[in-house]
């Protein structure tokens, strides 16, 4: 088959990122091929340094591999001009950052409606679709307000909203707990769960082996490759024989 399958919502080959650093050169991917099919929900995870940013950036199209393929909804990136790529980032491609990366000065309707200005879509359409984001994310009731006027976990609400508001393709969150205290964190997961249960596919980092346990599949990286990459059913199976055998042992059950 030649034409890659336009059911797989990326397809990633022998992907390879150098940046160089003075006079040495750091291979931040080293080969990296992946596949990801529509409403997947994939936790990448990996030590500091692994490449995982990397990989979340040519996702996304913020950058282009060194070499390697990179094929979007059986659309080749690697080979686009910056236009184009901006074109996809902004249409397909659903952000959210550690540092939720909101408009201070903006109220939070205005947030979220920003990614639709660009898109040549009419101002109540746009409004309405805004709400309908915020809605979704349950800030219905803050709509007025100022980003600092919110908790970070309602912040990330709005970061979740405005990703979302373009309808992409795929939602890629970089750690997306990674500035929330665990209970807060849960229910940011909470909600990219119910976006995942609506059909979304989301791709996220984390070093936080219970926010991954909400994914179904969790690719490892290291030093640039992938360690790993497993669906998360084959890990609670092996699990089961363990809590029963703690069961039969008289452990309280949990
Ligand atoms: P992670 O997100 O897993 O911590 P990154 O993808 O950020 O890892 O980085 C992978 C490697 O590439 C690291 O060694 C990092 O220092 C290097 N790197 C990342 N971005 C750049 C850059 N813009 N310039 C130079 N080196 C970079
Ligand atoms: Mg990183």
């Amino acid at each position: 088959m030649t034409q890659p399958s336009t059911s797989n919502t990326l397809l990633l080959r022998d992907v390879v990122k150098t940046y160089a650093m003075g006079t040495s050169i750091v291979r931040a991917l080293d080969g990296v091929s992946l596949e990801i099919a529509r409403n997947e929900y994939v936790a990448v995870m990996g030590p500091s340094g692994s490449g995982k940013s990397t990989l979340m950036n040519i996702i996304g199209c913020l950058d282009v591999p060194t070499s390697g393929t990179y094929c979007l909804e059986g659309q080749m990136v690697a080979e686009m001009p910056e236009t184009r790529l901006a074109e996809i980032r902004n249409r397909r491609i659903g952000f959210v950052f550690q540092t939720f990366n909101l408009l201070p000065r903006a109220n939070i309707l205005h947030n979220v409606e920003l990614p639709l200005v660009y898109g040549g879509i009419p101002r109540a359409d746009r409004r309405a679709r805004a709400v309908k984001a915020l809605e979704t994310v349950g800030l219905a009731d803050r709509m007025t307000h100022r980003p600092n006027e919110l908790s970070g976990g309602q912040r990330q609400r709005v970061a979740i909203a405005r990703a979302l508001v373009a309808r992409p393709s795929i939602i890629l969150a970089d750690e997306p707990t990674g500035n929330l205290d665990s209970k807060t964190g849960e229910g940011i997961m909470a909600v990219l769960d119910g976006l995942h249960a609506d059909g979304q596919t989301i791709i996220l980092v984390t070093h936080e082996e219970h926010i991954a346990d909400h994914a179904h599949r969790i690719v490892r990286l290291r030093d640039g490759l992938i360690e790993s990459d497993q669906a998360r059913g084959s890990v609670a199976r092996r699990a089961v024989p363990a809590l029963d055998l703690a069961v039969a042992m008289g452990a309280p059950a949990a």
